[in-house]
């Protein structure tokens, strides 16, 4: 009988059951050891890629092998949504530094008249700001500060700020919209994790959209970025209807409904916490 020779578990294959630990009794051969070095690289690679094309093309799939344990062979969903957003927000600020490099326009407008009137006073100085709203001597001077900046540099450090804080923002969003959604697949029950794996799924798959998009405009000649970013928006219908249809294996009809309303839903959720993430940005 052949044991493991971490453990020292009798071995019934070519892992050990206990520890995971692979059974090679020989003595590695120098080719041997850097084939097993080049295999974690392209073991993890092809995993990626796997993971990545499925994403795209099967939409709903992905969380669905989740959660029927189907595990191994793809990433799970929250480390590919990590993997996914920060390589997308990266390549949002690569671009945003070559277009600034190109043209010299700021991202946001800056109206130097009247920054904010919540107090509804008269104002003939840039930044002076009038508030007396509860929070008054906590928000009054963060605000003041917000504007000043915003001017000198034209709202650059302030739409820096909120890009930075989406993310943040997609953390309250995706549970938010999920938990919404237990109300729309009532029957059977699911549990809420079903819904937000889901989320996580689709929203990794918007990402890395926008990623290839962020990226092909850079190759492609300015006038199809219009055509291509248009050509996006079928894409992205087509591929959250389709989830909800092979995930909660429902009738195309009825996924359809469910999309039209859920839409809704997320378009109000979406809104509200960007304006929350505008809001912590300027304080
Ligand atoms: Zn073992």
């Amino acid at each position: 009988m052949t044991q493991c020779q971490n453990c020292s578990t009798p071995l019934s294959g070519p892992y050990c059951a206990q520890c995971g630990q692979k059974h090679n009794p020989k003595i590695p051969s120098v080719l041997g050891f850097l084939g097993e070095f080049t295999e974690a690289f392209t073991h993890a690679d092809s995993r990626l890629w796997r993971t990545l094309g499925l994403l795209l093309v099967r939409p709903g799939e992905l969380p669905k092998h989740y959660f029927a344990g189907q595990r191994a062979q793809f990433l799970p969903p929250l480390r590919l949504y990590l993997l996914v957003t920060i390589g997308f927000f990266l390549l949002l600020s690569i671009d945003a530094r070559i277009s600034d490099s190109e043209v010299d326009t700021p991202l946001i407008e800056v109206k130097t008249e009247q920054p904010s009137d919540e107090g509804g006073a008269e104002q003939t100085q840039p930044c002076d700001v009038q508030y007396s709203g509860p929070a008054q001597d906590y928000l009054l001077p963060k605000i003041k500060r917000a504007c000043e900046q915003a001017l000198n540099d034209n709202g650059a450090s302030l739409s820096q700020r909120f890009v930075a804080n989406v993310p943040k923002g997609m953390f309250v969003l995706m549970p938010l919209f999920a938990a919404t959604m237990m109300l729309w697949y009532w029957r059977p029950r699911r549990y809420f994790m079903e819904h937000l794996i889901l989320q996580v799924s689709n929203h990794s798959a918007m990402f890395l959209v926008g990623s290839i998009v962020v990226s092909l405009e850079w190759i492609l000649p300015a006038g199809l970025h219009g055509p291509l970013e248009l050509a996006v928006l079928p894409y992205g219908l087509f591929y959250c209807v389709t989830s909800l249809r092979v995930y909660y294996e429902q009738s195309r009809v009825l996924s359809w409904s469910k999309f039209g309303s859920l839409m809704i839903v997320y378009g109000l959720l979406l809104i509200l916490v960007l304006v929350t993430t505008g809001i912590a940005s300027i304080i």
